[in-house]
């Protein structure tokens, strides 16, 4: 069993005392994707995601995941002005990594592995990171802790069968045909390819704007086309991205 919170303590403990599993955290967010899925992908890749590396690593072990990111910008997220989108505020997410951490260690954990889903927590989730080993290293513990976005792990090979007609950036990627791909493969109930709508990429211009102006954003709330999102092409995508991921802790914890 791999789902942390599925074990009872006493087996837990006895799994994660000798400090050599390795712990993996989702981390998501709750944010509109479109008309045709639910809000819900950035928390269920990266646990699919992580559920995927555990099945083939003894040591592994997959926590709950945190399911609110930080705040949703037009030029990657569509905005934090969508019905259904619910955001933290940065300092919030930074306690929220840094607490989980700090609490997953003192049950004896050293070795960490952040799966990230939601482009705009990136830098708050270093932070927490950041501040949770200066806390843990003041105590004499040393933890070592991996992040990553589970789309760096697509390499070009895969980009240029899923993305025939041109790759435009993974900004625009929100709702488009990666994540749709993903969900139609993972969790297919979340999607209709019916409700998709079909419209070119979104183009910004090169600053942002406070308050943000919601007519930058396609109406749909998706910054590309879905339409060409496939089961197929998501387990090709789920696939090098497991395997990615598996090799980098191997790599870095043996
Ligand atoms: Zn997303
Ligand atoms: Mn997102």
């Amino acid at each position: 069993m791999s789902r942390l919170a599925d074990l009872d303590w006493k087996t837990y403990e006895a799994r994660v005392q000798s400090g050599e599993a390795v712990i993996l955290l989702p981390i998501g967010a709750i944010e509109q994707h479109g008309p045709h899925m639910s809000m819900n992908p950035d928390v269920l890749i990266p646990e699919a995601i992580g559920l995927g590396v555990a099945a083939s690593l003894p040591n592994a072990l997959v926590a709950p995941p945190i399911a609110y990111g930080y705040k949703s910008q037009v030029k990657s997220g569509g905005g934090n002005f969508f019905p259904g989108t619910t955001c933290i505020n940065g300092k919030t997410l930074i306690d929220t990594v840094h607490d989980v951490v700090v609490a997953l260690a003192r049950h004896g954990n050293r070795r960490f592995v952040l799966i990230n889903g939601h482009y705009e927590n990136s830098m708050f989730i270093v932070e927490g990171i950041d501040l949770a080993l200066t806390a843990l290293r003041r105590d004499g513990i040393d933890a070592k802790v991996l992040v990553l976005s589970y789309w760096d792990y697509v390499n070009q090979d895969t980009i240029a069968t899923v993305f025939p007609d041109g790759f435009t950036g993974w900004d625009v990627e929100h709702g488009g045909v990666l994540e749709t791909s993903l969900m139609l493969h993972l969790h297919p109930n979340l999607v209709d390819m019916d409700k998709t709508v079909d419209h070119p990429p979104a183009t910004f211009p090169p600053y942002d704007r406070f308050p943000a102006d919601p007519s930058w954003v396609p109406e749909s709330g998706t910054l590309s086309s879905a339409r060409k999102a496939s089961a197929e092409h998501g387990k090709l995508l789920f696939d090098v991205c497991v395997a990615g991921i598996q090799e980098s802790i191997r790599g870095e914890f043996g």
